[in-house]
């Protein structure tokens, strides 16, 4: 109903043009469907839970308070502990811990948590964006805070599982930080390529995406009948844009609703967006999650900050790498074909999946 008539079922293999190890097998239809759609348990929106450790009032009951916003104020904002149930630990050294893709941390490391927001079961679109604006602004300030406490870090991750179905253990509202002496290997996959491309081209190649993604236009024909199979529109990855930041939905997404949050100048490291530039992210993200939560009724999402790690080997990569936030809403179980193969399988076609998050009236 929603394919144009000029869109055939459409299967074909996209390349990551970033990590071009990374493949998607873009398949729409119905038939071609190997996810169970994931029927996830309703996410807790109460503003408030007595019996929550992180809701106010309860502030003994967390791990210890590393700080909170605004500080010494009881009626807190957002607040950041310790990890119950530390991934890492920095007081001994934990060789062959596993993380992220078959990493090996030898060590140290630090896992935090941030309490986003006061309000128990409020959602990113729910939050205002000078609210949005304070969270990013800490995410930057502890970010720096931990590689100014040991050089040997290289990597601060900063994420979210947001809902039952992302994998969040508290329906509190919550992001974590996990800081590591080494490079998560998506991100090092993401510097390292994105350096070679520069070498080639004299360009960065997230640079190149965006502006593809604005202003791209082309016309597939196909091969035997000469007839006009697909046409490509200016602006078609667009989902939402900004004075300074754009959110695009990749040519290669991995999952139906992935979508994208970059800045729209080039720029390495995402501890050096501006406090007025963090009001422009804010305000785009608040807008695309509004999106996705209209389309897929009720979006429970991971989303990953990935930026220019630390360290002098890093610095040459300023010019090639372009910071982002990757948002993958959880809609359907990954099949055991895809886990074994690694060929995710989208069911929607990308070009389809932009057009119905831009179609939502906000
Ligand atoms: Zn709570
Ligand atoms: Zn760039
Ligand atoms: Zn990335």
């Amino acid at each position: 109903m929603e394919q144009q008539h000029d869109e055939k079922p459409l299967r074909e293999i996209r390349i990551n043009p970033i990590v071009p190890s990374e493949s998607v097998l873009v398949a729409t239809a119905r038939s071609m469907r190997p996810r169970k759609k994931e029927e996830p348990a309703p996410r807790d929106t109460r503003r408030h839970v007595p019996e929550c450790a992180f809701c106010r009032g309860n502030e003994s009951q967390t791990p210890p308070e590393i700080l909170r916003q605004p500080p010494g104020q009881n009626d807190w904002e957002m607040r950041i502990v310790e990890n119950l149930y530390p991934v890492l630990g920095n007081e001994h050294s934990q060789p062959g811990i596993i993380f992220g893709l078959q990493q090996a941390i030898d060590g140290y490391g630090r896992h935090e948590v941030i309490v986003d927001h006061f309000q128990h079961g409020i959602a990113i679109h729910e939050m205002s964006p000078p609210h949005l604006q304070g969270l990013f602004g800490l995410y930057q300030q502890r970010m720096a805070e931990l590689y100014r406490m040991d050089a040997r870090l290289r990597y601060v991750l900063v994420f979210k599982n947001f809902g039952p179905a992302a994998g969040a253990s508290m329906a509190h509202t919550h992001s974590q930080i996990i800081a590591t002496p080494v490079v998560p290997q998506n991100v090092y996959d993401e510097v390292t390529n994105s350096e070679q491309y520069f070498k080639r081209q004299q360009r960065c190649i997230f640079c190149t995406l965006i502006d593809e993604a604005l202003t791209y236009e082309a016309t597939i024909y196909a091969r035997d009948s000469g007839h006009v199979v697909r046409k490509i529109n200016v602006g078609q990855y667009v989902v939402e844009r900004g004075q300074h930041f754009v959110a695009i939905k990749p040519f290669a997404s991995r999952y139906e609703w992935e979508v994208h949050v970059l800045p729209l100048r080039h720029q390495s490291n995402f501890l050096e967006v501006s406090h007025a530039d963090l009001a422009d992210l804010a305000q785009v993200l608040q807008r695309t999650m509004a999106r996705l939560d209209a389309v897929i009724g009720g979006a429970q999402f991971n989303f990953f900050l990935h930026t220019l790690p630390q360290g002098e080997e890093y610095q040459p990569c300023q010019p090639s790498y372009h910071w982002h936030l990757e948002i993958a809403p959880r809609t359907s179980i990954p099949s055991g074909f895809e886990l074994g193969s690694g060929l995710f399988v989208n069911t929607i076609s990308p070009e389809q999946a932009a057009e119905r998050l831009r179609a939502v009236v906000l």
